[in-house]
């Protein structure tokens, strides 16, 4: 049961995220659903400007998992080394790929058949989930984390802790819209270093703001 101060402390952010970004929605770069995974894939530590600039041409040539399984683990390496981790990314993309070769991806629709994927985390798989379905799931990600302890909705120490009490805290309706205005929230105007406090509505209600004035 949440108290009456947490239920308004939600109420409020809502109003106010969705007011702020109400357009807001994925700005990964991708031509169909098997990109968006892999592009998902590859933001993990890294910004989607970035991924979107690895993957510019690379996705007009590999547009399937056959593709990719083609290509061969060190030749991806080549294309996504300018990212975090793309030993990494490469190896479970190649490995991704070389399952979804053989089983129609179109069968991967559920949290739990995604998680199944390599590289494929709680986290990936809500967001894959959120933007393809408009599933009402809220992906916690480094944004979120932040956000979510400044205004001390939850106190935590990392993301997937802050995923275990969302989803406990969030119900379902909250969850589809919240989703995408949060990250933008946390993305471009509560921002890790100089949040835009001066210009925030939620000052009231931010235990971040009311400790440091
Ligand atoms: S007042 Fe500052 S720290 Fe608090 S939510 Fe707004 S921008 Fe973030």
């Amino acid at each position: 049961m949440l108290s009456k101060k947490l239920k308004e402390k939600i109420e409020n952010l809502k109003k106010e995220t969705f007011a702020l970004f109400p357009e807001s929605k994925t700005e990964l770069k991708y031509e169909n659903n098997f990109q968006l995974l892999i592009a998902i894939i590859l933001s993990a530590q890294t910004t989607d400007k970035q991924v979107n600039k690895a993957t510019k041409n690379l996705f007009q040539k590999l547009k399937t998992p056959q593709d990719w399984v083609i290509m061969w683990e060190n030749k991806i390496r080549n294309y996504v080394k300018t990212l975090w981790f793309y030993k990494n990314k490469a190896k479970y993309i190649y490995q991704t790929c070389q399952i979804l070769s053989k089983t129609p991806f179109e069968k991967y629709t559920t949290l739990e058949q995604l998680t199944l994927l390599h590289w494929v985390w709680i986290k990936t798989a809500k967001v894959f989930l959120a933007v393809t379905q408009d599933a009402p799931l809220l992906a916690v990600d480094t944004h979120v984390h932040r956000v979510l302890n400044r205004v001390w909705i939850v106190k935590t120490k990392t993301a997937l802790e802050t995923n275990n009490k969302a989803e406990k805290i969030f119900t379902e309706n909250d969850n589809a819209k919240l989703h995408h205005s949060l990250i933008f929230f946390g993305r471009y105007h509560c921002t890790a270093r100089n949040p835009k406090c001066k210009q925030c509505p939620l000052t009231k209600i931010c235990d971040y703001y009311n400790k440091k004035n």
